[in-house]
Protein backbone atom coordinates (compact mmCIF):
# COMPACT_ATOMS: atom_id res chain seq x y z
CA UNK A 1 0.00 0.00 0.00
CA UNK A 2 1.20 3.60 -0.72
CA UNK A 3 0.52 5.93 2.04
CA UNK A 4 -0.94 9.42 0.74
CA UNK A 5 0.97 12.70 2.75
CA UNK A 6 -2.17 15.00 2.97
CA UNK A 7 -2.06 18.65 3.16
CA UNK A 8 -4.78 20.73 5.59
CA UNK A 9 -6.93 21.53 2.38
CA UNK A 10 -7.41 17.52 1.61
CA UNK A 11 -8.63 16.98 4.94
CA UNK A 12 -12.38 15.82 3.46
CA UNK A 13 -9.91 12.89 1.91
CA UNK A 14 -8.37 12.04 5.33
CA UNK A 15 -12.32 11.64 7.06
CA UNK A 16 -13.60 9.75 3.94
CA UNK A 17 -10.92 7.10 4.45
CA UNK A 18 -11.74 7.37 7.96
CA UNK A 19 -14.95 6.70 7.41
CA UNK A 20 -14.13 4.06 4.81
CA UNK A 21 -12.61 2.02 7.66
CA UNK A 22 -8.87 2.77 6.81
CA UNK A 23 -6.22 4.14 8.86
CA UNK A 24 -5.04 7.67 8.89
CA UNK A 25 -2.41 9.26 10.43
CA UNK A 26 -3.36 12.48 12.23
CA UNK A 27 -1.69 15.41 13.56
CA UNK A 28 -2.43 16.72 17.36
CA UNK A 29 -0.95 18.70 19.45
CA UNK A 30 0.32 16.12 21.62
CA UNK A 31 2.27 13.46 19.58
CA UNK A 32 0.60 12.05 15.61
CA UNK A 33 -1.66 9.39 16.30
CA UNK A 34 -2.57 6.33 14.20
CA UNK A 35 -6.96 6.76 13.45
CA UNK A 36 -9.50 4.81 12.73
CA UNK A 37 -13.02 5.03 13.11
CA UNK A 38 -13.44 4.37 16.88
CA UNK A 39 -16.55 2.43 16.29
CA UNK A 40 -15.81 -0.23 13.90
CA UNK A 41 -14.56 -3.02 15.28
CA UNK A 42 -12.50 -4.19 11.82
CA UNK A 43 -11.00 -0.82 11.57
CA UNK A 44 -9.81 -0.57 14.65
CA UNK A 45 -8.20 -4.05 14.92
CA UNK A 46 -5.91 -2.54 12.16
CA UNK A 47 -4.28 -0.37 13.97
CA UNK A 48 -3.08 -2.85 16.30
CA UNK A 49 -1.71 -4.64 13.17
CA UNK A 50 0.02 -1.38 11.66
CA UNK A 51 1.72 -0.65 15.11
CA UNK A 52 2.47 -4.24 16.29
CA UNK A 53 0.62 -3.13 19.34
CA UNK A 54 -0.41 -5.76 22.44
CA UNK A 55 -4.12 -6.44 21.96
CA UNK A 56 -4.20 -5.88 25.85
CA UNK A 57 -3.37 -2.41 25.38
CA UNK A 58 -6.04 0.09 24.71
CA UNK A 59 -6.94 3.03 22.73
CA UNK A 60 -7.84 6.34 23.91
CA UNK A 61 -11.16 7.53 21.49
CA UNK A 62 -10.88 11.42 19.96
CA UNK A 63 -13.72 13.63 19.87
CA UNK A 64 -14.34 17.44 18.58
CA UNK A 65 -16.22 18.29 21.99
CA UNK A 66 -17.20 17.30 25.07
CA UNK A 67 -20.62 17.27 23.76
CA UNK A 68 -19.60 13.84 22.17
CA UNK A 69 -18.48 12.54 25.56
CA UNK A 70 -22.08 10.89 26.11
CA UNK A 71 -21.62 8.73 22.59
CA UNK A 72 -18.29 7.13 24.22
CA UNK A 73 -18.89 6.98 27.61
CA UNK A 74 -22.00 6.32 30.44
CA UNK A 75 -22.29 7.49 34.05
CA UNK A 76 -20.04 10.85 33.35
CA UNK A 77 -19.30 12.02 36.77
CA UNK A 78 -19.29 15.77 37.22
CA UNK A 79 -15.16 15.98 37.57
CA UNK A 80 -15.21 14.93 34.14
CA UNK A 81 -17.31 18.15 33.31
CA UNK A 82 -15.20 20.18 35.17
CA UNK A 83 -12.02 18.83 33.50
CA UNK A 84 -13.69 19.01 29.97
CA UNK A 85 -14.41 22.97 30.70
CA UNK A 86 -11.01 23.62 32.17
CA UNK A 87 -8.81 21.92 29.72
CA UNK A 88 -10.16 20.78 26.67
CA UNK A 89 -9.81 21.29 23.85
CA UNK A 90 -5.94 20.08 25.01
CA UNK A 91 -3.38 17.57 26.43
CA UNK A 92 -6.05 15.43 28.90
CA UNK A 93 -7.51 12.20 28.66
CA UNK A 94 -10.29 10.72 30.60
CA UNK A 95 -10.86 7.58 32.24
CA UNK A 96 -14.82 6.98 31.95
CA UNK A 97 -17.23 3.92 32.47
CA UNK A 98 -17.81 2.88 28.96
CA UNK A 99 -20.87 3.26 26.28
CA UNK A 100 -22.00 -0.12 24.98
CA UNK A 101 -21.46 1.40 21.18
CA UNK A 102 -17.60 0.90 21.79
CA UNK A 103 -16.22 -1.85 20.63
CA UNK A 104 -14.15 -4.32 22.91
CA UNK A 105 -11.30 -4.21 20.94
CA UNK A 106 -10.92 -0.35 21.72
CA UNK A 107 -10.80 -0.91 25.30
CA UNK A 108 -9.18 -4.44 25.62
CA UNK A 109 -11.95 -5.62 26.58
CA UNK A 110 -12.31 -3.42 30.22
CA UNK A 111 -14.98 -1.49 30.92
CA UNK A 112 -13.54 1.73 31.00
CA UNK A 113 -12.55 3.49 27.70
CA UNK A 114 -9.68 6.97 27.60
CA UNK A 115 -11.57 10.21 25.39
CA UNK A 116 -9.80 12.96 24.75
CA UNK A 117 -10.83 16.01 22.88
CA UNK A 118 -7.50 17.54 21.44
CA UNK A 119 -6.28 20.55 20.88
CA UNK A 120 -5.11 20.88 17.34
CA UNK A 121 -8.08 22.48 15.16
CA UNK A 122 -7.08 20.37 12.25
CA UNK A 123 -7.70 17.09 13.91
CA UNK A 124 -11.11 18.10 15.56
CA UNK A 125 -11.82 19.13 11.91
CA UNK A 126 -10.93 15.99 10.49
CA UNK A 127 -13.08 13.82 13.40
CA UNK A 128 -15.87 16.24 13.02
CA UNK A 129 -16.19 15.48 8.76
CA UNK A 130 -15.21 12.12 9.90
CA UNK A 131 -19.07 12.08 12.02
CA UNK A 132 -17.21 9.25 14.67
CA UNK A 133 -14.77 9.21 17.31
CA UNK A 134 -10.96 8.02 16.34
CA UNK A 135 -9.43 5.54 17.80
CA UNK A 136 -6.36 6.51 17.89
CA UNK A 137 -3.02 5.53 19.51
CA UNK A 138 0.65 7.26 19.15
CA UNK A 139 1.45 6.54 15.42
CA UNK A 140 4.84 5.08 16.12
CA UNK A 141 6.07 1.32 15.84
CA UNK A 142 4.96 -0.16 18.89
CA UNK A 143 7.97 0.08 21.62
CA UNK A 144 9.22 3.13 19.04
CA UNK A 145 9.56 6.66 20.49
CA UNK A 146 6.13 8.51 19.52
CA UNK A 147 6.09 10.66 16.43
CA UNK A 148 6.38 14.28 16.80
CA UNK A 149 6.24 15.21 13.21
CA UNK A 150 4.63 13.82 10.11
CA UNK A 151 8.25 12.83 9.10
CA UNK A 152 8.67 10.54 12.06
CA UNK A 153 5.55 8.95 11.12
CA UNK A 154 6.33 8.18 7.76
CA UNK A 155 9.63 6.34 8.87
CA UNK A 156 7.18 4.20 11.36
CA UNK A 157 4.18 3.87 9.24
CA UNK A 158 4.97 4.53 5.42
CA UNK A 159 3.50 1.45 3.35
CA UNK A 160 1.52 0.40 6.18
CA UNK A 161 -1.69 2.74 6.45
CA UNK A 162 -3.54 4.44 4.17
CA UNK A 163 -2.47 8.19 4.07
CA UNK A 164 -0.90 10.84 6.87
CA UNK A 165 -2.36 14.08 7.42
CA UNK A 166 0.12 16.89 7.57
CA UNK A 167 -0.24 19.17 10.97
CA UNK A 168 2.85 20.71 11.19
CA UNK A 169 5.39 19.52 14.19
CA UNK A 170 3.47 19.17 17.79
CA UNK A 171 3.03 21.75 20.23
CA UNK A 172 3.42 19.68 23.01
CA UNK A 173 5.50 16.62 22.10
CA UNK A 174 4.39 14.18 24.78
CA UNK A 175 1.25 12.29 25.00
CA UNK A 176 -1.86 13.57 27.06
CA UNK A 177 -2.10 13.11 30.50
CA UNK A 178 -4.30 10.43 31.74
CA UNK A 179 -6.26 10.88 34.89
CA UNK A 180 -8.57 7.96 35.80
CA UNK A 181 -12.00 9.13 36.87
CA UNK A 182 -13.66 5.51 37.60
CA UNK A 183 -12.00 5.70 40.98
CA UNK A 184 -11.65 7.54 44.17
CA UNK A 185 -9.53 9.59 44.48
CA UNK A 186 -8.69 10.18 40.70
CA UNK A 187 -5.66 8.65 39.60
CA UNK A 188 -2.79 10.14 37.36
CA UNK A 189 -1.66 7.05 35.01
CA UNK A 190 0.35 8.81 32.67
CA UNK A 191 1.64 12.01 33.01
CA UNK A 192 1.90 15.08 29.78
CA UNK A 193 1.20 18.38 29.24
CA UNK A 194 -1.85 18.93 31.50
CA UNK A 195 -0.07 18.74 34.56
CA UNK A 196 -0.48 17.02 38.04
CA UNK A 197 -0.46 20.36 40.08
CA UNK A 198 -3.30 21.40 37.74
CA UNK A 199 -5.32 18.31 38.18
CA UNK A 200 -4.96 18.83 41.96
CA UNK A 201 -6.05 22.05 41.74
CA UNK A 202 -9.24 21.42 40.09
CA UNK A 203 -9.74 18.22 41.65
CA UNK A 204 -8.64 18.41 45.03
CA UNK A 205 -6.49 14.83 45.74
CA UNK A 206 -5.01 13.17 43.01
CA UNK A 207 -3.07 10.06 43.40
CA UNK A 208 -0.38 9.10 41.08
CA UNK A 209 -0.39 5.32 39.90
CA UNK A 210 3.26 3.67 40.42
CA UNK A 211 3.73 2.74 37.09
CA UNK A 212 4.34 6.41 36.42
CA UNK A 213 7.65 6.50 38.40
CA UNK A 214 8.90 3.16 38.42
CA UNK A 215 9.73 -0.15 37.01
CA UNK A 216 6.10 -2.77 37.56
CA UNK A 217 7.40 -5.79 39.30
CA UNK A 218 6.40 -9.37 37.82
CA UNK A 219 2.89 -9.84 38.34
CA UNK A 220 2.03 -5.99 38.58
CA UNK A 221 -0.78 -4.65 36.86
CA UNK A 222 -1.10 -0.82 36.46
CA UNK A 223 -4.02 0.71 35.54
CA UNK A 224 -2.85 2.10 32.41
CA UNK A 225 -2.13 -0.92 30.37
CA UNK A 226 0.50 0.53 28.47
CA UNK A 227 2.55 1.48 30.72
CA UNK A 228 3.83 -2.00 31.87
CA UNK A 229 5.56 -2.03 28.04
CA UNK A 230 9.30 -0.78 27.45
CA UNK A 231 8.47 2.50 25.87
CA UNK A 232 10.29 5.08 23.45
CA UNK A 233 13.13 3.27 23.37
CA UNK A 234 16.11 3.79 21.04
CA UNK A 235 17.92 0.71 19.55
CA UNK A 236 20.97 1.73 22.02
CA UNK A 237 20.43 1.17 25.90
CA UNK A 238 19.56 4.92 27.81
CA UNK A 239 21.34 5.51 30.77
CA UNK A 240 19.03 8.65 32.89
CA UNK A 241 21.63 10.10 35.10
CA UNK A 242 18.98 12.87 37.31
CA UNK A 243 20.26 15.37 39.79
CA UNK A 244 21.25 19.29 39.63
CA UNK A 245 21.96 20.18 36.25
CA UNK A 246 25.87 21.02 36.52
CA UNK A 247 25.81 17.86 38.32
CA UNK A 248 24.20 15.39 36.34
CA UNK A 249 26.91 17.14 33.48
CA UNK A 250 29.65 16.22 34.86
CA UNK A 251 28.98 12.63 35.59
CA UNK A 252 28.10 12.01 31.85
CA UNK A 253 31.22 13.91 30.73
CA UNK A 254 33.02 11.58 33.58
CA UNK A 255 31.36 8.24 32.74
CA UNK A 256 30.32 8.13 28.98
CA UNK A 257 32.52 6.71 26.42
CA UNK A 258 33.73 9.45 23.30
CA UNK A 259 31.45 7.52 20.66
CA UNK A 260 28.33 7.68 23.38
CA UNK A 261 25.56 9.35 22.56
CA UNK A 262 24.63 12.06 24.52
CA UNK A 263 20.93 14.02 25.70
CA UNK A 264 21.55 17.35 27.35
CA UNK A 265 21.06 20.47 28.47
CA UNK A 266 21.59 23.18 26.23
CA UNK A 267 23.58 25.53 28.69
CA UNK A 268 25.79 21.91 28.31
CA UNK A 269 26.36 21.42 24.51
CA UNK A 270 29.68 22.52 24.13
CA UNK A 271 31.28 20.18 27.15
CA UNK A 272 30.00 17.58 25.04
CA UNK A 273 30.75 18.42 21.42
CA UNK A 274 34.11 19.59 22.33
CA UNK A 275 35.20 16.10 23.37
CA UNK A 276 37.76 14.43 20.47
CA UNK A 277 35.60 12.09 18.67
CA UNK A 278 32.74 13.12 20.28
CA UNK A 279 29.55 11.01 19.66
CA UNK A 280 26.07 12.68 18.20
CA UNK A 281 24.91 15.02 21.06
CA UNK A 282 21.44 15.89 21.03
CA UNK A 283 20.36 19.30 22.85
CA UNK A 284 16.96 19.11 25.03
CA UNK A 285 16.50 22.76 25.59
CA UNK A 286 17.35 25.13 27.84
CA UNK A 287 17.57 23.34 31.98
CA UNK A 288 15.05 25.47 32.96
CA UNK A 289 12.42 25.47 30.09
CA UNK A 290 11.04 21.50 30.20
CA UNK A 291 8.13 22.85 28.16
CA UNK A 292 10.94 22.93 25.45
CA UNK A 293 12.27 19.51 26.32
CA UNK A 294 8.89 18.09 26.05
CA UNK A 295 8.73 19.38 22.34
CA UNK A 296 12.36 18.11 21.42
CA UNK A 297 12.40 14.49 24.11
CA UNK A 298 10.91 12.38 21.54
CA UNK A 299 12.78 13.48 18.17
CA UNK A 300 16.19 13.39 20.42
CA UNK A 301 15.82 9.96 21.00
CA UNK A 302 15.06 8.94 17.14
CA UNK A 303 18.08 11.01 16.42
CA UNK A 304 20.07 8.10 17.48
CA UNK A 305 18.57 5.57 15.53
CA UNK A 306 20.02 7.11 12.46
CA UNK A 307 23.71 6.95 13.93
CA UNK A 308 25.70 3.78 15.44
CA UNK A 309 25.89 5.12 18.78
CA UNK A 310 26.54 2.14 21.55
CA UNK A 311 24.73 3.79 24.64
CA UNK A 312 23.06 7.05 25.18
CA UNK A 313 23.62 9.15 28.53
CA UNK A 314 20.56 11.74 29.39
CA UNK A 315 20.10 14.62 31.41
CA UNK A 316 16.82 14.70 32.99
CA UNK A 317 14.43 17.44 34.41
CA UNK A 318 12.94 17.56 37.77
CA UNK A 319 9.78 16.21 38.30
CA UNK A 320 7.40 19.53 38.24
CA UNK A 321 5.36 20.60 35.93
CA UNK A 322 5.53 18.84 32.74
CA UNK A 323 9.34 17.71 33.53
CA UNK A 324 7.29 15.16 35.72
CA UNK A 325 6.41 13.76 31.73
CA UNK A 326 9.62 14.10 30.43
CA UNK A 327 11.22 12.48 33.25
CA UNK A 328 8.95 9.16 33.06
CA UNK A 329 9.49 9.13 29.32
CA UNK A 330 13.56 9.54 29.66
CA UNK A 331 12.80 6.57 32.33
CA UNK A 332 11.02 5.14 30.59
CA UNK A 333 13.42 5.48 27.56
CA UNK A 334 16.16 3.85 29.90
CA UNK A 335 14.28 0.92 31.49
CA UNK A 336 13.96 2.98 34.79
CA UNK A 337 17.90 2.88 34.67
CA UNK A 338 18.26 6.02 36.31
CA UNK A 339 21.33 7.26 38.63
CA UNK A 340 20.90 10.08 40.99
CA UNK A 341 23.76 12.88 41.43
P1 LIG B 1 -1.08 5.74 23.27
O1 LIG B 1 -2.27 6.32 22.63
O2 LIG B 1 -0.18 4.96 22.39
O3 LIG B 1 -0.41 6.80 24.01
O4 LIG B 1 -1.66 4.69 24.30
C1 LIG B 1 -2.84 4.92 25.02
C2 LIG B 1 -2.58 4.80 26.48
O5 LIG B 1 -3.83 4.95 27.15
C3 LIG B 1 -2.01 3.45 26.89
O6 LIG B 1 -1.04 3.61 27.90
C4 LIG B 1 -3.24 2.75 27.43
O7 LIG B 1 -2.90 1.74 28.34
C5 LIG B 1 -4.03 3.90 28.06
N1 LIG B 1 -5.47 3.60 28.13
C6 LIG B 1 -6.35 3.62 27.11
N2 LIG B 1 -7.58 3.26 27.54
C7 LIG B 1 -7.49 2.99 28.85
C8 LIG B 1 -8.40 2.55 29.86
N3 LIG B 1 -9.68 2.29 29.58
N4 LIG B 1 -7.92 2.37 31.12
C9 LIG B 1 -6.63 2.64 31.41
N5 LIG B 1 -5.72 3.05 30.49
C10 LIG B 1 -6.13 3.22 29.24
MG1 LIG C 1 2.02 5.08 22.41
Amino acid sequence: MKTQLLTEKEMERAAAILRAGGLVGIPTETVYGLGANGFDAEAVSRIFLAKGRPQDNPLILHIPSATWLERCCRDIPESAWTLAGACWPGPLTMILPRAPQVPDVVTAGLDTVGVRCPGHALCRAVIEAAGVPVAAPSGNLSGRPSPTTAGHMREDMEGRIDAIVDGGPCAVGVESTIVDLTCTPPRLLRPGGITLERLRELLGQVEVDPAVVRLMDEGEHPRAPGMKYRHYAPRAPVTVVAGQPERSAAYIAGHARAEDGVICFAEFLPLFTERMGAGPVMDLGPAGDTAEQARRIFDALRAFDHTAVPAIWAQCPDACGIGLAVSNRLSKAAGFHIIQV
